[in-house]
């Protein structure tokens, strides 16, 4: 072939195409679809990275064409089928051909990021004449004993030797240099963990997903149905047929039971891959997928980028998790991009959570793919029972305290059996509103839009938004009185509490502000594991995945904080989030119990959450998200806009919204613009504008360019994102 278009590596969005290059003669022949290269490219010819995407015979006006410099890889770095993939996420997350690419390679690739080689020693010829002394012999013999571990300066620094006697040694050819591929990633290995023998219901799923020539499965079972157990008989049975294996999970540092299962079960042939991983592991575990010496990847959202050759399986894991949403462009959802590699591979995809999303759900019916139920335990406990307490009935009976009559009543009862307890609020911090009762002031980040929260330990009013903090007081800034007060609850302030009200119970807090030392989540999580402590106090970070057999009760604080915020998914988020908390109670042979505490008792999705009824919830939101044309049933696009200059951004958004109105008012239903939830936050304001519809790709492209072009001439102040049926409407 003879030209071939190429995705030059510029972050404009004007040139998001293709653009033309001529395969200069030395190359002809070697040039590959996906292929990493470099081509001069803008009025200087500097040298930039490109991607080979097309390759052509014919083509016109080509006096003008530029040729390509060179080819930095024989291998390509993207397959056929990532490409396709690619272009799918343009289309359906409004993203630049080079954000797509970009999610399928190691960050440090393109920053010229090598592969690490260390110098290490080999024992050569035998010793003999005078460097058979001591001082040479313990050397060699050491060096002997572990070939190929150490280099010189480690040798030297580990025992103590001379570096001027290791050089002469290898001076005099005893010992050799030799280069050595390391891994910078750090290897921890855990106990093997033998198989189980399957349940009925476990051997039915994996027979059906096995055999079945679909290749989409929705995984619907309760917490601790055995899950995890058929992913890796899955897993297993595609290692048989020499397939590779990716599982997501939600946040790899909350899901240290499921990384600790399978690697005591698989060894080494798995990558633990996230976004924790510095650039440079993360560029050697690539290559070793690459070069196939992995399996099988564990790891967050962008373990689905991973360069595997024979794909054979896919498992999200928590499916309905909001972490498998992307924040940044391309603002992709890691569960539909795995149903759509699934069918792009030919592998398959299976979806698990007791609580699945009402969109996935709903597109499993529609399209009549497999849905597995499994209703039991494996060990055959019932679900815990929940008990609503109506909080406006415990300030009726004078109980001003943040604990309930009865959940005081089965704390003590617990810790009288010695059994544990789980405490679970959404909201770290000790006060989380603080204002002024003579003026009605209100303390908030002079950054964000956002009231600051008190910290009783750093004794410090911090911004949960950009981290600003100042010293907490009790003087109004405003009219200079005293009557500043400290309201709302968050988890620090119930450990305060708590700490009062058992002073014998030993407490843990698992939380953002706790965990934030390396170490600090496994620590907490051991100790309360191995019984150091009675009562753990925590946000979502205790929702997912922990299994503590002991414990036999769970308190919800304030079952509905995620009712109230203008978001369709917020009654879907608190049904999962109250099901999720109570599947943490019970889970050994001792019967397990939670008790939720609301203001809100008559609402839906906590009453539905109550007796573990995931349909009847699924019913009447549906109904909702239809009658309100939310997804599933039409699509959500969200234009946020956002400027350090308000004024400018007021203009440039209604002039905007005005053009959008003229083209697509007839056609869709177009919300605002109006400033968001959170008005400003790190000291840019922000509005947006809701588009509400069948919303199609196509319109959704012309959009994004309207978008852009607005923000590029006259208001070249204005930052623009788009967000196609959005996670995040704050
Ligand atoms: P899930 O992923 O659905 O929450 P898990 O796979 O974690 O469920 O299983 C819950 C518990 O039951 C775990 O402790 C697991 O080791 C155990 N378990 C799963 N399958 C079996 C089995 N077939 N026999 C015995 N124990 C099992
Ligand atoms: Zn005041
Ligand atoms: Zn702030």
């Amino acid at each position: 072939m003879k030209y071939c278009g190429v995705i030059v590596n510029n972050e404009s969005i004007a040139l998001d195409k293709l653009f033309t290059y001529r395969i200069p003669e030395n190359l002809r022949g070697f040039v590959e679809i996906g292929q990493h290269i470099k081509v001069p490219f803008g009025k200087g010819n500097k040298l930039k990275d490109a991607f080979v995407i097309s390759m052509f015979d014919e083509c016109e006006n080509t006096e003008k064409l530029k040729e390509i410099s060179d080819i930095c890889a024989r291998e390509p770095v993207l397959s056929d089928k990532n490409i396709r993939l690619i272009n799918l996420m343009r289309k359906r997350y409004l993203c630049t051909y080079l954000e797509g690419i970009k999610l399928f390679l190691p960050r440090g690739l393109l920053k010229g990021k090598r592969e690490k080689i260390k110098l290490v020693l080999y024992s050569n010829n035998e010793l003999h004449g005078k460097y058979k002394e001591e001082k040479y012999a313990s050397i060699y013999n050491t060096v002997k004993e572990n070939v190929a571990k150490y280099s010189r300066n480690e040798l030297s620094k580990e025992f103590d030797y001379s570096l001027s006697s290791i050089n002469t040694l290898v001076k005099h050819g005893f010992l050799e240099i030799k280069e050595q591929r390391v891994n910078r990633v750090d290897e921890r290995t855990f106990p093997h963990l033998p198989k189980k023998n399957l349940t009925m219901e476990q051997l039915i799923a994996i027979e059906e997903i096995m055999t079945s020539k679909r290749n989409e499965f929705l995984l619907h079972g309760v917490t601790g149905s055995g899950k995890t157990e058929i992913y890796m008989t899955l897993v297993e049975k595609m290692l048989e047929k020499g397939k590779q294996s990716i599982i997501l999970v939600p946040e790899i540092a909350l899901t240290p039971q499921m990384v600790e299962r399978f690697k005591g079960r698989f060894g080494k042939d798995i990558t633990v891959y996230h976004s924790k991983l510095s650039e440079g592991e993360k560029f050697d575990e690539w290559h070793r997928v690459k070069q196939g010496k992995v399996k099988i990847a564990i790891g967050a959202r962008s373990a689905l980028f991973l360069p595997f050759k024979e794909l054979g399986l896919i498992v999200v894991d928590e499916e309905h998790e909001s972490t498998y949403k992307s924040d940044s462009d391309p603002k992709y959802l890691a569960t539909e991009i795995a149903l759509i590699k699934g069918n792009i591979e030919n592998c398959k995809v299976v979806l698990g959570s007791a609580t699945p999303n009402i969109e996935t759900y709903y597109k499993f019916k529609r399209n009549f793919w497999k849905i597995i139920s499994i209703e039991k335990r494996v060990d055959g406990a019932e679900m815990p029972e929940i008990e609503l307490i109506d909080m406006r009935q415990e300030l009726e009976n004078n109980n001003k305290s943040f604990l309930s009559a009865k959940l005081y009543e089965e704390i003590n009862e617990r810790l009288e059996k010695k059994e544990q307890i789980i405490i679970f609020l959404n909201r770290r911090g000790f006060s989380t509103f603080i204002s002024c009762r003579k003026c009605g002031y209100v303390f908030k980040c002079s950054n964000c839009d956002i009231s600051l929260t008190y910290h009783q330990k750093s004794g410090m009013l911090h911004c949960h938004y950009c981290g600003y903090k100042e010293s907490s007081t009790k003087i109004c800034p405003e009219c200079g009185s005293n009557y500043v007060k400290y309201f709302g609850l968050g988890t620090e302030k119930i450990q305060d509490e708590m700490e009062k009200l058992f002073p014998k119970a030993r407490i843990l807090r698992m939380d953002h502000d706790t965990t934030r030392n390396k170490d600090a989540y496994e620590n907490i999580y051991s100790d309360f594991k191995n019984k150091k402590a009675d009562i753990l106090i925590g946000t979502q970070m205790i929702a997912k995945g922990l299994d503590f057999p002991d414990v036999t009760l769970v308190g919800i604080i304030a079952a509905d904080l995620t009712l109230n915020l203008p978001d369709f998914r917020s009654n879907e988020r608190t049904y999962q989030l109250i099901t999720q908390v109570s599947g943490r109670a019970g889970r050994g042979a001792k019967e397990g119990k939670v008790i939720l505490q609301t203001y809100s008792p008559d609402n839906y999705a906590i009453l539905y959450a109550l007796n573990y009824d995931y349909h009847g919830f699924l019913e009447e939101e549906l109904k909702i998200r239809e009658l309100m044309n939310y997804p599933p049933f039409g699509r959500v696009m969200m234009i946020n806009i956002y400027s350090e200059n308000e004024n400018m951004l007021i203009k440039g958004v209604h002039e905007f919204s005005h053009k959008l109105k003229a083209y697509y008012g007839g056609k869709y239903n177009i919300l605002g613009p109006c400033p968001s939830h959170i008005s400003k936050i790190k000291n840019q304001f922000r509005w947006q504008i809701m588009i509400k519809g069948n919303i199609e790709y196509a319109d959704a492209f012309k959009i994004k360019n309207m978008v852009y072009d607005m923000s590029k001439s006259t208001y070249n102040k204005i930052k623009v994102g788009l967000d196609m049926n959005p996670y995040n409407t704050l």
